[in-house]
């Protein structure tokens, strides 16, 4: 037996259980607090502070009073300078980013490292866009000249998962700030460290006070009361299907648009003439990538007959040397962010079980790995019916399942019947082929011969079907984050 593995720590360099409101770090109000675990070693990590309904009001009336000072008078090269200073800071601080999130979420290092480093070009990208986004003028009647202004919504509320808390802060508040809104963000209980850090950081490169208001605390009542506050003009939520649908219910009685990034169940799909030395690293690591806790996780890996053997030999090969411990051991996998989702996990594993289902193969638990830690073995499932709810229900964990297909028509039938629409990802040669894929598959983003695209920042993403609408990332989701005015003017 091994000696255990002792749980590195870490030193949070700022006080962690205060609300940014109007600029200011302050307690919730009555003071309530929540407590943060590491999920390596199930430790506690920090006390966040329990944000609810009255904070929400503050933070809201905070952003207010930003647009209509001092934030709300910048001009967009202002803007541009103001965001291009925060992506330098992260950068300069991806070290104590990463660090926080290998313990906040669990996240191997290197994932760590490339999520803030994700966050920085979020900022850069968007510091480059804000003078470059305007209306235009519209041909139209004699007598009269007619145009477009790009305007802000106002306040934009934010809702984020746990799981890259780093990249989808980037993605929806650097689009917002962008565009001049203020913004009131909602991390999540489970994980936010980084999120708090990054506010520091924005505010010390020059974000005007309200510009950003951050208010941590449970969904139940810091996210409800964000989601039905009246004085909220758009919202952006990242999360479950099910969470998804509430927050839109409770904005749709104010009538506030509602951007929903939700879950997904996307395929890859390979057929006989792909390049299998290439597509191999793909499938695996889009499935084992944050131990499987990623929207877009390749979850299904759907396989033509001729090649089906060779694809789950040379998959169950890369499975049976994976490794999952401690994040900062920086493994192939850290643990899963909670034991409620090891639960969850577990569940579907057993399914599997009953149902006679083959377990193609699993990864290892390194020696000694601290028992308090939520670990999960990544598991390949060989040969899934279509309509298994392995195969069609989100697992959100390090499980993928291997579907056998004859023909590009029963591909597409696989690929388009979950009730979801991500992403999905298309291996073969024929030119032909990959165009009709394309155009067939009823998903938000499409990769042929690769998957994910590195992240790919410049790229609209987003969802169809219970996988969510709006879109985000790229400069369409300025867009999102601007409303249209049209001018006419009579002037004869
Ligand atoms: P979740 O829906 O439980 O929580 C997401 C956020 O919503 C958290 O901040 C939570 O506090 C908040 N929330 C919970 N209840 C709420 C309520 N009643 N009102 C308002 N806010 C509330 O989701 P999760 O388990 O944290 O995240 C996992 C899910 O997120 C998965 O389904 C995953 O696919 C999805 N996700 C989607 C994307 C994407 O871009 N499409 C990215 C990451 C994660």
């Amino acid at each position: 037996m091994n000696a255990p593995i002792a749980a590195s720590r870490l030193t949070i360099p700022f006080p962690t259980d205060t609300a940014l409101i109007g600029g200011a770090w302050r307690a919730a109000d009555g003071g309530a607090l929540l407590t943060l675990e590491d999920p390596s070693d199930g430790s506690e990590l920090a006390r966040i502070a329990r944000g609810g309904a009255a904070d929400i009001d503050a933070a809201v009336a905070a952003a207010r009073a930003a647009l209509e000072g001092a934030w709300g008078r910048t001009s967009a090269l202002e803007r541009a300078r103001i965001l291009s200073a925060i992506g330098r800071k992260v950068l300069d601080n991806v070290e104590l980013l990463a660090a926080l999130e290998v313990h906040d979420v669990g996240k191997p290092l290197k994932q760590a490292r490339a999520d803030a480093v994700a966050l920085a070009r979020y900022f850069e990208f968007y510091g480059g866009c804000c003078d470059k986004v305007h209306g235009e003028t519209l041909p139209f009647a004699a007598g009269y000249t007619a145009l477009t202004l790009r305007e802000p919504h106002g306040v934009t509320g934010h809702i984020v998962p746990w799981n890259y808390p780093m990249q989808i802060v980037g993605r929806s508040v650097g689009a917002a700030l962008a565009m001049g809104n203020a913004c009131v963000l909602k991390p999540a209980e489970e994980a936010c460290l980084t999120v708090l850090a990054f506010a520091r950081i924005a505010i010390d490169a020059g974000l005007p006070a309200g510009a950003l208001n951050v208010v941590p605390g449970l969904g139940e009542e810091a996210g409800a009361a964000l989601s039905a506050h009246p004085g909220i003009d758009h919202l952006s939520f990242t999360g479950s299907v099910a969470t998804g649908a509430r927050v839109q219910t409770a904005a749709a009685a104010n009538a506030v648009p509602v951007t929903l990034e939700l879950g997904g169940k996307s395929p890859q799909i390979v057929f006989a003439d792909a390049d299998l030395d290439a597509a191999l690293p793909f499938l695996v690591n889009a499935g084992i990538q944050n131990a499987g806790q990623t929207c877009s996780a390749a979850s299904r890996i759907l396989v033509e007959r001729p090649v089906y053997e060779a694809v789950r030999a040379r998959m169950a090969e890369r499975y049976r040397a994976l490794r999952v411990g401690p994040a900062s051991m920086d493994l192939d996998l850290g643990p899963v962010i909670s034991q409620r989702q090891k639960v969850v996990i577990e569940h579907y594993l057993g399914l599997a079980r009953d149902d006679g289902l083959h377990i193609a193969a699993e990864g290892s638990i390194v020696d000694g790995a601290p028992r308090g830690g939520h670990y999960v073995r990544p598991a390949l499932i060989d040969d899934v019916p279509a309509d298994h709810a392995l195969a069609q229900e989100e697992i959100f964990g390090p499980v993928q399942v291997l579907i056998a297909f004859d023909g590009e028509a029963e591909a597409l039938a696989i690929a388009n019947g979950t009730k979801y629409g991500l992403v999905a990802g298309v291996w073969t040669r024929d030119g032909a082929r990959q165009m009709r894929m394309a155009r067939a598959l009823r998903c938000g983003q499409v990769f042929i011969n690769n998957y994910g695209a590195g992240g790919g920042i410049e790229l609209p993403f987003g969802g169809v079907k219970h996988s969510g609408h709006g879109r985000e990332k790229g400069f369409e989701a300025l867009y999102g984050f601007s409303a249209l005015k049209t001018i006419a003017i009579h002037h004869g």
